[in-house]
């Protein structure tokens, strides 16, 4: 392992990355919300080459009736990965790293969620990452939030994430494939970035006070980036549906000379 990770060169002499970006350059990210017509949220999300579906049911009522709330609703998220998101097959199915994935999210969203609103209730999030190349936490938490917004849950607001590194001694913004598994930390963090509030913070590796300054600064600027095209997404799904209002059909179980 150690002579991979000796032989890869992340920064070469232009300051350049491996595929070719800035230190503090992100993947480019794409984001469409209200794409399944059977939630009552979603959002797709391409981010380099991850792609990751988000979707949301509720408020409705809690089951088991023994983890409801009386004073808030709950917030459970299953974040997954397919057999074929991976290189190699990955074994389907719930795993430590997913649980734990799935209640890091649930508990930045129950920060910006006003949950108070729907005592005994559960919002449920689904996250499905079809293809992964790192920051996929990230990448659910940012679709997951769009989601709960298509939804037209209240809250406080927009929640984008993102991954900052370091590799070869140098701080990066939006780890890819490579600069996750063989750099030398990788901090996932999610801001809101009208109050700079920290959402969630994750770090494994090491960084020193001014690394992690940095680092932070690089995560701020791209979460404003990354919310700035959360709310776009969001302004065209109702732009859209402003449009087709007269056409909505919800009968759409049955093709629609028969509706
Ligand atoms: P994140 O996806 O948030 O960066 P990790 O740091 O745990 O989370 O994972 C980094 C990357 O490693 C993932 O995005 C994925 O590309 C890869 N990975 C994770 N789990 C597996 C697995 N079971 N098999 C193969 N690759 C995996």
């Amino acid at each position: 392992m150690s002579e991979i990770v000796d032989d890869i060169k992340f920064i070469d002499e232009e300051g350049k990355r491996i595929d070719g970006r800035r230190v503090d350059e992100m993947r480019p990210l794409k984001i469409e919300a209200g794409v399944l017509k059977r939630a009552d949220g979603s959002a797709y999300l391409e981010w380099g080459d991850n792609k990751v579906m988000a979707a949301v049911y509720g408020p409705r009522e809690c089951h088991p009736r023994h983890m409801q709330n009386p004073s808030r609703a709950i917030i459970q998220c299953r974040y997954n990965m397919m057999s074929f998101s991976v290189s190699d097959r990955k074994r389907p199915g719930p795993d430590r790293r997913s649980i734990e994935i799935s209640k890091i999210i649930s508990e930045a969203l129950e920060n910006v969620v006003f949950t108070e609103n729907f005592p005994r209730t559960s919002i449920d999030v689904y996250i499905e990452v079809l293809q992964a190349n790192a920051g996929t936490r990230v990448a659910g938490l940012t679709a997951a939030s769009v989601a709960l917004a298509d939804a037209g849950i209240p809250m406080r607001d927009l929640v984008p994430a993102v991954a900052v590194g370091k590799a070869d001694g140098h701080i990066i913004l939006d780890l890819n494939g490579k600069e996750d598994n063989f750099g030398s930390a990788d901090l996932p963090i999610a801001m809101i970035p009208r109050t700079g509030e920290v959402l969630l913070m994750q770090m494994d590796g090491h960084m020193t006070m001014e690394e992690l300054d940095l680092a932070l600064s690089y995560a701020k600027k791209a979460c404003q980036e990354i919310y700035d095209i959360q709310r776009d997404a969001l302004h065209r799904r109702y732009a859209s549906q402003a449009g087709t209002e007269d056409d909505n059909d919800d009968d759409d179980d049955l093709p629609d000379e028969e509706a």
